[in-house]
């Protein structure tokens, strides 16, 4: 099991329902070139659906991973609509992002069927990318804590020792996502401490050093050196600014961490 001194930065660009195809391949391109310099950190990209398979091309073979930025939990069968985990894996995904707070809000997931997509994720040897976040209002009510464990509780409840090590958390204030708002270095840390107690109090203090905990919420190269050198945090998930190649690749090369 890896420890603090081996967690590696995991930087993924979440591009939501942007860019068309002749885009999503020059930006991979684009960073497929530039990262081949920077070996510190380790790079995802999780294009639309439909664009999968093009970029997988593009960063087959490349230190980029290819992730999905969803997946539904069976593995066949009559659910029109939805993609498996094992379509992801024949596309090249290694990745996938599961319980998105616009996944949670706006399509209305519950932590149960977040909990079945992370299990059939693992199945499949996909590591899931598994969101978590308090809204302004739980914030200001002062439940940031009570509404992050009860995610953690449904939607990574029953999860081995293997499995939860293997599992990234993004913890993402859903306050900060797209707003232009990010967390203090100091909310930030203090919530990633608090998971990785989480983590600890189930599991053991070796499962928690293990987990990746990413930030997410308006990430940029101005304000990552700051977040990513916090103790535990372990990269970041990020919208906005992955869309273009010089603002992701920015954030890897923020001083201070
Ligand atoms: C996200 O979509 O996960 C996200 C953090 O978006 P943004 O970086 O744009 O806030």
């Amino acid at each position: 099991m890896t420890s603090i001194a081996q967690r590696r930065i995991l930087l993924a660009g979440n591009w939501k329902m942007n860019l068309d195809r002749k885009d999503s391949v020059a930006l991979a391109e684009q960073l497929v070139a530039a990262v081949s310099q920077m070996d510190h950190v380790d790079w995802v990209v999780c294009p639309p659906f439909v664009y999968l398979d093009a970029v997988g091309q593009v960063v087959r073979g490349s230190a980029v991973a290819l992730g999905a930025q969803d997946m539904y939990h069976e593995a066949s069968g009559a659910f029109t609509g939805e993609i498996s985990a094992a379509m992801l894996q024949d596309l090249g995904c290694q990745f996938v992002i599961l319980g998105h707070s616009e996944r949670r809000h706006i399509l209305s997931e519950t932590d149960q069927a977040i909990h079945r997509k992370v299990l059939a994720a693992h199945a499949a040897d996909l590591t899931p990318i598994v969101c978590v976040g308090e809204t302004l209002q739980q914030r200001e009510a002062g439940a940031t804590m009570e509404s992050i464990q009860k995610q953690f509780d449904g939607s990574l409840g029953s999860l081995t020792e293997d499995q939860i090590a293997s599992t990234v958390i993004a913890y993402e204030p859903v306050w900060a996502i797209g707003t232009g708002k990010v967390a203090s270095q100091e909310q930030a840390a203090e919530v990633h401490a608090d998971l990785r107690k989480m983590i600890r109090n189930r599991y053991n203090v070796d499962v928690a050093e293990a987990v990746r905990i990413q930030y997410g919420g308006s990430v940029k190269p101005e304000n990552a050196g700051g977040l990513l050198a916090c103790r535990d945090i372990d990269g970041a998930l990020v919208g906005g600014a992955s869309l273009e190649a010089e603002s992701f690749i920015g954030i890897a090369t923020a001083n201070q961490f």
